[in-house]
């Protein structure tokens, strides 16, 4: 059994009289991708802000690899990176500069290119980030929460609004970094994503975790209650045809 880096206990947020976040408890597990999965509105972001220092808990408990929130958040922040939306990066910087900016910011030496190179950006170098493709923008999001070389990186919906060559090449990027050691916690509402990616998931409802586990197991759990698909599955899928026709191959680059 793998250490655990994130330990969540009992935590609450309330924005004012509304309790969006109602005590919940869970622990991810050092190189795993856990998935945070529920609908809009459940508590997602709230609790991943809560946990990347970024939004302040009314109440509960979070450690990051050993680090408690109360007492040292800078301590957290250095070993974790954080998606920030792409629309706040300065718009007069291209890629490459915007790099350096961040290695400036975390007081990190990266080679840009080879940064770039990983998420497939290499040749848009010098490509302002208005100028990339919405899957484009999401991988170049992606590649700043490593300048740092976090230990643990918090993706927030990255495959939301993008087709779905797209989304395909933002998982094997997330399979990469999970490669190399990285912890990765997702949030999603798209389960195909969840059940490829995720080694476990939390799913989250108005506040509450309603259940916990590796997708395997609660689509077993599920099939053990009775539970049938109300038609025959096929083979295959509508998405399934669109690949086909389409190919994996990515569009915008
Ligand atoms: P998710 O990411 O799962 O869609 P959020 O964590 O963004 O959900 O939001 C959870 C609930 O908290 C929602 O009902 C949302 O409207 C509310 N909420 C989020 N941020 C704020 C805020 N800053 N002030 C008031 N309510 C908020
Ligand atoms: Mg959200």
């Amino acid at each position: 059994m793998s250490k655990t880096i994130i330990s969540v206990k009992n935590l609450v947020k309330n924005y004012g009289k509304f309790n969006a976040v109602k005590g919940i408890s869970f622990e991810v597990k050092e190189g795993e991708i856990f998935g945070l999965l529920g609908p809009n509105g459940a508590g997602k972001s709230t609790t991943l802000e809560i946990i990347e220092t970024l939004r302040q808990k009314t109440s509960g408990e979070v450690i990051v690899d050993g680090i408690d929130l109360d007492k040292d958040p800078n301590e957290i922040k250095k070993i974790i990176g954080v998606q920030l939306q792409t629309s706040g990066y300065y718009p007069g910087l291209n890629l490459l500069q915007l790099i350096e900016l961040f290695c400036g910011l975390y007081n990190r030496t990266v080679d840009p290119m080879q940064l770039l190179e990983m998420v497939n950006l290499k040749d848009k170098a010098k490509a302002k980030v208005k100028e990339l493709s919405g899957g484009q923008k999401q991988r170049f999001s992606v590649a700043t929460t490593l300048i740092n070389e976090p230990r643990i990186i918090f993706l927030d919906e990255p495959t939301t609004g993008l087709d779905p060559q797209a989304r395909r090449s933002l998982w094997e990027l997330v399979k990469n970094i999970r490669q190399r050691g990285t912890t990765v916690i997702i949030t999603t509402h798209y389960m195909d994503e969840a059940e490829y990616l995720c080694d476990r998931v939390a799913i989250i409802d108005a506040g509450n975790i309603i259940a916990l586990d590796t997708p395997d197991k609660l689509i077993d759990n599920l099939i053990a209650t009775g539970f049938e698909r109300p038609k025959e599955m096929k083979l295959a899928n509508l998405e399934d045809v669109f690949i086909k026709l389409t190919g994996h191959s990515l569009r915008e680059d």
